[in-house]
């Protein structure tokens, strides 16, 4: 029989508190099973409520609730952190994930302003929402993580679309200012960037099938799956990461690398 500090090591976020934002599927989803596996209460916001809904009913009831918040709104993220603190009596992880690809034009002349917009909102706007509000509850405890999705095309051009890669260059960019500002009292910022993950997004924006975003070119043989992109968030939410701060963490298979792009 294992004994209890094994089982404790094995649940790396027991007794922590953790809001996810489009946590209703892909990377978020499995982020939140993840979460769950390892103890935490988990928050799930999304705007898709069905998929809220049914990934509630599949974790641990007493352990996880479903939230409706368009990241975009800012009374929305404010009630999703409020209600992390009033359901759970506080929060410890913030993963502001949530993201859309927008339309794929390669034509910088052909972008609509109202399109450019929209990413920017949604995969910007949100994180700055996010980390406002879990900061607002965060600092007065002196503890915790927020952890933003941005991406490769945060760090590289010529894989994305304009509005989107320049999202994720902003989303990396406010996670080095926000880290500085909020390491100074105790809480901790960093970013997970992903590379080709076959999610509705990815697929959706590239218009492939899950076989052709497995097809893609990774430096290291297989697929990157969401769970491994879970498996460093769960890193960054843990007290293993306590030093860890500012960081831009690649889940790329060594895309990046081999395409000269130093995150
Ligand atoms: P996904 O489409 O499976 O999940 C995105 C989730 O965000 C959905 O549940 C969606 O409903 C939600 N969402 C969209 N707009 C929202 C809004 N306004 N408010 C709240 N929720 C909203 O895609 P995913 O690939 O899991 O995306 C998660 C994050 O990962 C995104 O930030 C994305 O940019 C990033 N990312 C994905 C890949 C990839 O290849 N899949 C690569 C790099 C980065």
């Amino acid at each position: 029989m294992a004994s209890a500090s094994l089982v404790a090591a094995a649940r790396r976020l027991e007794g922590k508190v953790a809001l996810i934002t489009g946590g209703g599927s892909g990377i978020g989803e499995a982020t939140a099973r993840l979460f769950s596996k390892h103890g935490a209460k988990v928050v799930i916001a999304d705007i898709q409520d069905h998929l809220g809904h049914s990934l509630c009913k599949d974790l641990e009831e007493s352990s996880s609730s479903y939230v409706h918040c368009d990241v975009t709104k800012e009374t929305d993220v404010e009630n999703a952190v409020n209600t992390a603190v009033s359901k759970y009596g506080k929060l410890d992880i913030m993963f502001n994930n949530a993201g859309i690809g927008g339309a794929n034009k390669s034509n910088i002349v052909e972008n609509e302003k109202s399109e450019f917009e929209q990413v920017i909102n949604v995969n910007l706007v949100g994180v700055f929402l996010g980390t406002k509000h879990a900061a607002r509850v965060m600092i007065p405890e002196r503890r915790g993580s927020i952890i933003n999705t941005a991406s490769v095309c945060g760090s590289i051009g010529g894989v994305a679309s304009h509005p989107y890669t320049s999202s994720k260059h902003a989303v990396v960019g406010l996670t080095r200012n926000t880290a500085v500002e909020l390491g100074a009292l105790g809480v901790r910022v960093n970013c997970v960037s992903p590379y080709m993950v076959a999610t509705p997004l990815a697929k959706d924006f590239f218009k492939l099938s899950d076989e052709g975003v497995r097809g893609v070119y990774f430096n290291l043989k297989g697929d990157l799956e969401p769970n491994d992109v879970a498996e460093a968030a769960l890193y960054l939410g843990s007290d293993a990461s306590k030093f860890v701060s500012g960081h831009n963490l690649v889940v790329d298979g060594g895309f990046t690398v081999v395409n000269n792009g130093f995150c």
